[in-house]
């Protein structure tokens, strides 16, 4: 069996060198304990936040150990009455190809109805997301503007399509690169792209919405906050989803400048924490699973095989390497 662990925590960009790819035993399940072997993983933004030191709303990696995340598996010993043989199981134990768990910290998932890899994406923590923002954190209303960044993403993609669900009068995203703003209108639905690394994001969302935005999914900080802060009505709402363009910054971010306007604007921002949420699971499986379904809910996602494979993976996410999900594929 593999594992990979922190080596040492990264200042900036992470490189091979923050990763040790390690072999060890596979373990043995104690009483109540089921073997794991792990067939998909989650690559996740958050993951390089875990890997600075100090503490935040979920403990750092530590240097030395595993790292930790989504994780899809089958079930190949078991010494819990509850789990048999052969079921298939999500858990929080990636990043390694086994993993010995407490039948209590694993969820039995139906893989007959559903594909697997959906439970880390569309109807995982990713798709609560998405719909926690557009309908709680910054609750779309029928004839809003809305405007999502990092909208080819896995978050970003979903909660485009959930916010025109709800009756968005137009959704604009924004993208890195030709291809993925094409991507936005042509398959996730958006009435218009930006693309952010053609020129400015407050020009372009300017021209895009003249009549200027109601709700802001953001994604990514900084500049497109400002963006959005510049373009957003009175009373408008901004859920604070992620902040990726400063994750692997080494200097706090100068942008937004015009906070004041948020002031004069009467905006709300409202930040979000996926894990206070996990209790919405239920509700959200019942809207997005028809939707997924029936072809309504449109998903991509990008996958690497292996878990060597995996710290590039991260890497590759951190610089737009995904269109929808980023995720591991293991291989027995
Ligand atoms: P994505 O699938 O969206 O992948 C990340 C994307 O971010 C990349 O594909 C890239 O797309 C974009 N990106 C990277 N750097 C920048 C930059 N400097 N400026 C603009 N875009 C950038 O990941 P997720 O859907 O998993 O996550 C999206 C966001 O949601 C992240 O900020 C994440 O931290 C956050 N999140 C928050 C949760 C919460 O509980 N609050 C839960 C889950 C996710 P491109 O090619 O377009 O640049």
């Amino acid at each position: 069996s593999r594992e990979i662990r922190l080596a040492s925590r990264p200042f900036g960009e992470p490189d091979e060198g923050t990763f040790a790819l390690v072999e060890t035993q596979v373990p043995e399940p104690g009483a109540g304990q089921i073997l794991v072997r792990n067939t998909w993983m989650s690559v996740d933004p958050y993951m390089r936040t875990r890997m600075n030191a100090g503490e935040s709303y979920i403990p750092p990696f530590e240097v030395g150990a595993p790292l930790e995340g989504s994780a899809i598996g089958e079930v190949v010993a078991s010494e819990a009455d509850t789990i048999p043989v052969g079921a298939a199981v999500s858990h929080f134990a990636g990043w390694r190809e086994y993993a010995v768990l407490d039948a209590a910290h694993v969820e039995v998932i139906d893989v007959e109805n559903v594909r697997p890899q959906d439970y880390l994406g569309a109807l995982g923590t990713t798709g609560l997301t998405a719909y926690l923002a557009v309908t709680e954190i910054a609750p779309v209303r029928e004839g809003d503007v809305v405007f999502v960044s990092a909208a080819a993403g896995a978050v970003g993609s979903v909660a485009g399509q959930l916010a025109r669900k709800f009756n968005a009068a137009r959704v604009i995203g924004s993208a890195g690169g030709p291809e993925k703003t094409r991507k936005l209108t042509e398959t996730f639905g958006f009435d218009a792209a930006i693309d952010y690394r053609a020129g400015s994001v407050a020009e372009q969302l300017a021209e895009l919405a003249p009549e200027g935005i109601d709700v802001y999914i953001d994604n990514v900080g900084g500049d497109h906050l400002e963006a959005a802060i510049e373009s957003l009505n009175d009373h408008g709402k901004v859920a604070m989803v992620g902040m990726i363009s400063t994750y692997n910054a080494t200097e706090p971010s100068p942008a937004p400048r015009n906070l004041p306007t948020a002031q004069t604007k009467r905006l709300t921002l409202r930040g979000l924490v996926i894990s206070d949420h996990f209790d919405r699971f239920p509700e959200y499986i019942e809207t997005a699973a028809p939707l997924l379904a029936d072809g309504s809910l449109v998903t991509e996602e990008t996958i690497v095989d292996g878990l060597e494979n995996a710290p590039s993976a991260l890497l590759g996410l951190l610089r737009g390497a995904n269109t929808g999900k980023m995720l591991i594929r293991l291989t027995a």
